[in-house]
C-alpha cells in the first residue's frame, strides 16, 4: 500500500459510510469516469451521472431523517464529493452545491420550511445557492437584489450571476436585501425561490474554460413574487447565515479541488512509470522524481487537514472558519499547481484532449477562484492574525 492509499484507508468512516463510499467509488470508476471527457466535449449536463447518483440515494446522507434522509457524517459526505469530482469534477461540483444551497435550509429553516421543502432533495432533487451579482462578487456585501413584502408575499427584484445549477435547480436559495433598511449588511437576507415562479428568468448559460457539463446561469427577478413562508433569514440574521454557510461548503469546495488533484496525480505517476525517453522510463530520472515528492507533499498535508476539518464539524466544532478558509485556499492551489505538473509530466500528450490532464488542468482554474478567491481567503486568514 503506497501513501495515499494509507491515507485513504484512514479517513474516519463509520462502517455503514465505508460500504457507501465503496459504492459510490464504483459507480465512479463505471459509469461517470467513462462519461466525463464527452460531458466536456458537449458541455450536455450530465443527467446519466445525477441519476445514478440519486439512484444510490446521495442526498439523503445530508438531509435529516424526518424529512426523507438517512443523514451520514460530514466526513463522509466530504469523501464522496472528493470521489466523484476525481471522477468528473462537473458532476461533483452539481452534486456538491445541491448540499451548499440546501444546509442553511437544514440548519436555519422552521419546521414546516424543511417539511415543505427538504424531502423533494432527498429525494434526488437539484439546489443552487445565488449570492453573487454582476457587481457584487469578492464583496458579497455589494448585492443589490431587492425584496420587499407585499401582503402574504415577498417581491423579489435584480439579478445574479455564475449560479451553479441556476439552469436545472427545483430550489434556489437566493440572498438579496431587504428594502428600506439603510445599513448593507444588517439589510442582507434569505429566502427560497422555486423552480418554475414566475419572474425568475434564466438569462443565460455560461460557455466556460472548464466544468463545461456543470451549468453556470445568470439569473433576473422581475417582480419574482415569493410566499412569505419561503423567507429564510430576515432582515439582521441575512449576513450571519451567509457566512455559517460558507463555512461549510468551503471545506466541501475544498474535497471537489482534491480531487481534481488526486486524479491528476495518478494519472502522471501512472504516465511517468510508463513513457520511456533515452532509454529509460522518465521517473527514472531526478528531476522527475522531485517533481513527484513535491506534488505528493502538497496532496497529502491538504487531504490530512480535510479529514481535521471534516472531524471538526463533526465534533460539533461552531467556529472553524479559519480553519475552513486556509482548507479551501490550500486544496485549490494545490490543485492548479499538481494539475499543471502533471500536464508537464505529460509533456507535449498532456496538452492534447486524448489525456484527462488536459481537462483536469482546465477544470482545476475556478476552484481558485470560487466560494471567495483565494486572495480573499489569503486577507480572512492574514487577518485573523491581528491581536486586538
Ligand atoms: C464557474 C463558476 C461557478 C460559480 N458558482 C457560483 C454559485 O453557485 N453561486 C454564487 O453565488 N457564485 C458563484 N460563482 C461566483 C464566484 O464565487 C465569484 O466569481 C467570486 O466570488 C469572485 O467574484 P468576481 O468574479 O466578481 O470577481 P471580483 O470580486 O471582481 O474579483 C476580481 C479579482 O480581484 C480580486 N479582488 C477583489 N477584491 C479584492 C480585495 N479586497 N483584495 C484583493 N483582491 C481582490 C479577486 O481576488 C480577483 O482576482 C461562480 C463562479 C464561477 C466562475
Amino acid at each position: 500500500m503506497g501513501v495515499l492509499e494509507r491515507l485513504d484507508a484512514a479517513i474516519p468512516l463509520r462502517p455503514e459510510e465505508a460500504m457507501l463510499l465503496e459504492s459510490v467509488r464504483a459507480l465512479s470508476r463505471d459509469a461517470i469516469a467513462p462519461r466525463a471527457a464527452d460531458h466536456d466535449r458537449t458541455a450536455d449536463f450530465p443527467r446519466d451521472n445525477i441519476e445514478g447518483i440519486n439512484a444510490l440515494g446521495l442526498n439523503a446522507m445530508f438531509v435529516p431523517e424526518a424529512y426523507g434522509g438517512t443523514p451520514l457524517s460530514y466526513t463522509a459526505y466530504l469523501a464522496v464529493v472528493r470521489e466523484i469530482s476525481m471522477a468528473c469534477a462537473a458532476t461533483g461540483i452539481i452534486w456538491a452545491t445541491t448540499f451548499h444551497a440546501m444546509k442553511p435550509v437544514i440548519e436555519f429553516g422552521t419546521a414546516e420550511q424543511k417539511a415543505r421543502l427538504l424531502p423533494r432533495i432527498a429525494a434526488g432533487g437539484l439546489a443552487a445557492l445565488a449570492i453573487t451579482e454582476p457587481d457584487a462578487g469578492s464583496d458579497a456585501t455589494g448585492m443589490r437584489t431587492e425584496f420587499r413584502v407585499d401582503d402574504d408575499a415577498i417581491i423579489v427584484n435584480g439579478g445574479k450571476s455564475f449560479i451553479t445549477n441556476g439552469d436545472v435547480a427545483d430550489l434556489y436559495l437566493v440572498f438579496g436585501k431587504w428594502a428600506g433598511i439603510a445599513d448593507q449588511r444588517a439589510a442582507i437576507a434569505a429566502l427560497v425561490i422555486e423552480r418554475g415562479t414566475q419572474g425568475l428568468e434564466i438569462v443565460r448559460t455560461e460557455d466556460k474554460l472548464g466544468h463545461r457539463a456543470s451549468g453556470t446561469a445568470q439569473l433576473a427577478f422581475d417582480g419574482c413574487r415569493v410566499p412569505r413562508a419561503n423567507r429564510l433569514a430576515g432582515p439582521g440574521n441575512g449576513l450571519k447565515l451567509l457566512l455559517a454557510s460558507l463555512n461549510t461548503s468551503r471545506p466541501s469546495i475544498a474535497a471537489h479541488a482534491l480531487g481534481i488533484a488526486r486524479a491528476a496525480f495518478d494519472d502522471a505517476v501512472a504516465y511517468v512509470n510508463e513513457r520511456r525517453q533515452g532509454g529509460r522510463r522518465i521517473i527514472d530520472n531526478q528531476g522527475i522524481q522531485f517533481m513527484l515528492a513535491d506534488m505528493a507533499a502538497e496532496l497529502v498535508l491538504a487531504e490530512s487537514w480535510l479529514w481535521h476539518v471534516g472531524q471538526l464539524v463533526d465534533g460539533g466544532a461552531q467556529d472553524f472558519a479559519v480553519e475552513a478558509s486556509l482548507l479551501k485556499l490550500r486544496a485549490s492551489d494545490a490543485a492548479m499547481r499538481i494539475a499543471t505538473d502533471a500536464v508537464q509530466l505529460f509533456g507535449g500528450y498532456g496538452y492534447c484532449k486524448d489525456h484527462r490532464v488536459e481537462r483536469l488542468f482546465r477544470d482545476a482554474k475556478v476552484t481558485q477562484i470560487w466560494e471567495g478567491t483565494n486572495q480573499i481567503h489569503r486577507q480572512f486568514i492574514g487577518r485573523s492574525f491581528i491581536e486586538r
